[in-house]
């Protein structure tokens, strides 16, 4: 990385300049070299430092920094942090991620005032929803109740009551870490940590915002739609990116996730796409054969029971199944044969057993011929 002029070079202004003279230095550097129209040579080169300059000597607490750890250590900072956590200086935007905390607490080994600052993306919300076999099978659209972390709209996010509440942290001198001295056998040791006044913001608020008491930030609730999808599993789970808290430093809001819960039918067991149900058959359809009525969730279908047919005896009837949650095409539904042995006879039935009874009906195979044979009795 080539090494950069220092800060108050690029704006060409003096070290002691003021909060003026650095804004209208900048201003004009700006339209000079703004990559938008700018005939300049490497104008969004140099565009790039003077924004990078102005977001530091603009901010008092930054630039108190800056001038107390010099460029150097900016650059050593910038160079072990940028890259793989997407922190950077990089990008049309640039700035949006920049914060002289971070570069100070890489600067010494890093500790807790590290994580703090950068900007990250809120937490997501994790909520249950229960789901009826129904819903599951058709989709359905339902309203929720949701309560995220969102921006206080009365200070906008500072937490103060007004900008000139928030003040440069007293005892950190707004630099987030305070240096610990201490007498130990092998004489004073001295550490850096997190400042424990402003908890390494380098600011506290004089005056907290009213509404959400210095937080920045307020619980909001709002109704937000669900699309309960056709094929809906238990444990599947459903994005609705940016429902979540508000985002730190910067950082998008997180997601909702909805996790599902589909409750149980008592007619149709579910096994993935494929529903499985019991067709209940009398003995004589069982053993005559008939055209029955199945009902599915897509509405009756007709089914031929084949004469003598066995009990558990699995018909695939294609495609009346659960949509599959991809493709929405269904799985299969099995009607298992559960043919009913009557408990209740009427006087003429069971004559009519009886009579039957005294007819040659054999199972197919002799049970105790085979365990005869197998026990040599
Ligand atoms: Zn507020
Ligand atoms: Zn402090």
């Amino acid at each position: 990385m080539a090494a950069k002029k220092d800060y108050y070079e690029t704006l060409g202004v003096s070290k002691d300049a003021s909060k003026d003279e650095i804004k209208s230095a900048y201003r004009k550097l700006a339209r000079k070299y703004h990559p938008d129209g700018s005939k300049e040579e490497n104008a969004s080169e140099k565009f790039k430092e003077i924004r990078e300059a102005y977001e530091v000597l603009s901010d008092a607490s930054k630039r108190e920094q800056y001038d107390r750890f010099g460029h150097a250590a900016f650059e050593q900072a910038q160079q072990r942090g940028g890259g793989a956590e997407g922190f950077g200086f990089g990008g049309a935007e640039g700035f949006a991620g920049f914060d002289f905390e971070d570069i100070f607490s890489q600067f010494f080994g890093g500790g807790g005032a590290q994580r703090r600052s950068r900007p990250r993306k809120g937490q997501d919300i994790q909520k249950r929803m229960r789901v009826s076999f129904e819903e599951a099978v058709k989709g359905a659209k339902r309203k929720i109740r949701t309560t995220a972390y969102e921006e206080c709209g009365t200070c906008g996010g500072r937490g103060a009551e007004s900008a000139s509440d928030i003040k440069t942290c007293q005892r950190c001198k707004g630099t987030g870490a305070v240096t610990m001295e201490q007498q130990t056998l092998f004489g004073r040791t001295r550490t850096q940590t997190v400042c424990p006044q402003c908890g390494g913001e380098g600011k506290t608020i004089e005056n907290p915002c009213k509404t959400c008491g210095g937080e920045g930030q307020v619980a909001t609730e709002k109704t937000v739609t669900v699309n309960i999808p056709a094929g809906v599993d238990t444990n599947n789970q459903l994005r609705l990116s940016g429902l979540g808290h508000k985002g730190v430093k910067g950082g998008p809001p997180g997601d909702l996730y909805i996790v599902f819960e589909v409750e149980d039918d008592d007619v149709f067991e579910r096994h993935g796409d494929d529903l499985v149900v019991k067709i209940p058959l009398t003995i004589s359809q069982a053993v005559l054969g008939d055209e029955i009525i199945v009902p599915t969730p897509h509405g009756d279908v007709k089914l031929k029971i084949p004469a003598g047919t066995q009990p558990g005896k699995r018909f695939r009837i294609r495609s009346k199944g659960m949509p599959n949650l991809r493709s929405k095409r269904n799985g299969d539904l099995h009607a298992i044969a559960d043919v009913q042995i009557p408990t209740k006879l009427s006087k003429k039935q069971r004559e009519l057993f009886e009579s039957l009874s005294k007819t040659d009906l054999k199972a197919e195979d002799n049970l105790w011929d085979k365990v005869k044979k197998k026990f040599k009795q």
